[in-house]
């Protein structure tokens, strides 16, 4: 495993790095170990204040560089991810817990979007359309909107700061970026290889430190005009409130509660798979992760112990050891809240059928490891079916038919990701209809995301806007209508009518 030490790291701001005008820090520690990761600058409202001057006074430039040119400095920062993507991975490993090759697929969805925000440089497509009226013409083009706040979650430390980041880049925006507090590292490494690649000063800042302090204060200051989250429900709604006196742009993607759906004629066997990568990669903590099964009841028996038997044989460890197949989570709050639902199903009456606990011994006990868990015979209105839990916790729901199946999976908040495993094409097709969230697999699980599809989802998931894939070209730009009257005289659209 590589190892940095515990350096003492600063915030980025206007091309320098300087340490919090406070002078407070905090410390990034292993999930896995407890090992002291790093030690950062607990910024405050002064910090955000500089950062979204210098940010400011970058946009003036930034947004008249040629975007085609923008789009080279994302395409340099592509290949040096490509370059860093296995110390970038062995550190996320480390800060994160993630086992390394999810963390490996992380960076290269990162790298996968530098190369795809990169071409949009040449793209920005507008639209151009006839006129009503002769001898003008007619177009719509896309602006920047100003300084992006970005506030991010840990569970996708360098792929979701890259959903936000590069398109706000190529679109012309400049950027204040406050990276989880769990996560500021990665953070850091993300912005110093933006750098390398090219960012100018001012073009991208970063403030560490914690939601209530900076993240806030991003959200309100008057020069932030737009603010990109991703999190959970309850820092969205403070983020919407906060954000409404000042009428700003607020692009959120935030909880799921997502539900693998295994018809009667499904591959068992590779809905099993299915089911166990979504419910336990990433300790669950995915915001797309199956954290409810629903099966037919002819074969809800075998899939339940099929399940049963897989989630037994995972082995629990530190990500950077290859036979891991279940990494920590992320902090000693998640492992509380993760074990308080265990006690809520059980109180609900839903049958715990394996794990349910905290693993500790053989080396896990200086980190936060909970046992893959999963309970049968749980009613769709349970809370442990209804309330995301964001650990390796899943609940299984039997359906007598694909109708109560469907009406038990839109049957939450939530509508990120989907997914249906039949044999069936008729079935899958009104599953892809029916189904009401912003994501649906036929015949995978609930996860696997390709970065040039919009990624989001429906209902309480988020306000609307879609993160990647052209979508996220709405989100930081502006549409702005242009007519070109070149006859001369005063045409009046609506009014003369032309011929
Ligand atoms: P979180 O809401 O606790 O924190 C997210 C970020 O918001 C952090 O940087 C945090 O410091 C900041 N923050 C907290 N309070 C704030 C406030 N009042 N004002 C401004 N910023 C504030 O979420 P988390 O625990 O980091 O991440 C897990 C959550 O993220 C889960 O709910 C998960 O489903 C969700 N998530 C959603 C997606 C998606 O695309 N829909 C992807 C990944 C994670």
């Amino acid at each position: 495993m590589a190892v940095t030490g515990a350096r003492t790291f600063r915030n980025f701001v206007g091309g320098e790095w300087v340490d919090a005008a406070a002078g407070q820090t905090f410390e990034s520690r292993s999930p896995a170990t407890g090992e002291l990761v790093g030690v950062f600058p607990k910024s405050g409202a002064d910090d955000v204040d500089r950062a979204v001057d210098a940010a400011y006074s970058a946009f003036e430039e930034w947004r008249l560089v040629p975007a085609p040119r923008r789009g080279e400095i994302l395409f340099r920062f592509g290949q040096l991810l490509a370059d860093h993507k296995e110390d970038v991975s062995q550190l996320m490993t480390r800060e994160m817990g993630k086992v390394i090759a999810e963390a490996r697929g992380d960076v290269q969805e990162a790298i996968d979007m530098s190369f795809y925000m990169a071409g949009e440089g040449r793209r920005l497509f507008g639209q151009t359309t006839p006129s009503e009226l002769r001898d003008k013409f007619n177009m719509s083009v896309r602006m920047p909107i100003g300084v992006v706040g970005v506030i991010t979650p840990w569970n996708f430390p360098i792929a979701i700061p890259s959903w936000k980041i590069l398109p706000a880049l190529v679109c012309g925006n400049t950027v204040v970026f406050k990276p989880a507090n769990d996560t500021p590292l990665l953070g850091e490494r993300f912005v110093e290889l933006l750098v390398e690649a090219g960012v100018p000063a001012g073009v991208v800042n970063v403030v560490h430190g914690y939601g209530s302090d900076v993240g806030d204060r991003m959200v309100r200051h008057p020069g932030v005009p737009i603010v990109t989250l991703t999190g959970s429900r309850e820092t969205g709604v403070a983020v919407l409130k906060a954000a409404a006196e000042g009428l700003k742009r607020v692009h959120l993607e935030l909880g799921g509660k997502n539900a693998i759906i295994v018809m009667e004629d499904a591959d068992v066997d590779l809905a099993v798979e299915g089911i166990v990568w979504s419910a336990f990669g990433t300790s669950g903590q995915r915001c797309t992760a199956a954290s409810r099964v629903i099966a037919h009841e002819r074969v809800y028996d075998e899939v339940q112990s099929r399940l049963v038997e897989a989630a037994e044989r995972m082995r629990l460890g530190p990500g950077w050891e290859p036979d891991t197949d279940v990494g920590p989570v992320i902090n000693r709050r998640a492992l509380e809240k993760i074990h308080s639902y265990t006690e809520i199903g059980r109180d609900e009456g839903a049958r715990l059928l394996t794990g349910g606990e905290v693993a500790s011994g053989n080396g896990l006990s200086d980190g936060f490891f909970y046992r893959p868990t999963i309970f049968g015979d749980v009613e769709a209105g349970m809370r442990i079916a209804q309330e995301e839990i964001f650990g390796p916790t899943t609940a299984l729901i039997r359906v007598r038919d694909l109708d109560e199946a469907i009406r038990v999976a839109n049957g939450v908040p939530y509508g990120l990701s989907s997914s249906i495993f039949t044999r069936d094409v008729n079935r899958a097709f009104r599953a892809m209809r029916d189904l009401d969230t912003g994501i649906t697999y036929v015949n995978a699980g609930t996860i696997g995301a390709e970065v040039h599809l919009p990624f989001g989802g429906t209902k309480e998931t988020g306000n609307g806007h879609r993160e990647a894939g052209q979508a996220a070209l709405d989100v930081f730009t502006e549409w702005k209508s242009i007519y070109v009257d070149y006859s001369g005289r005063l045409q009046k659209a609506q009014i003369d009518t032309a011929t």
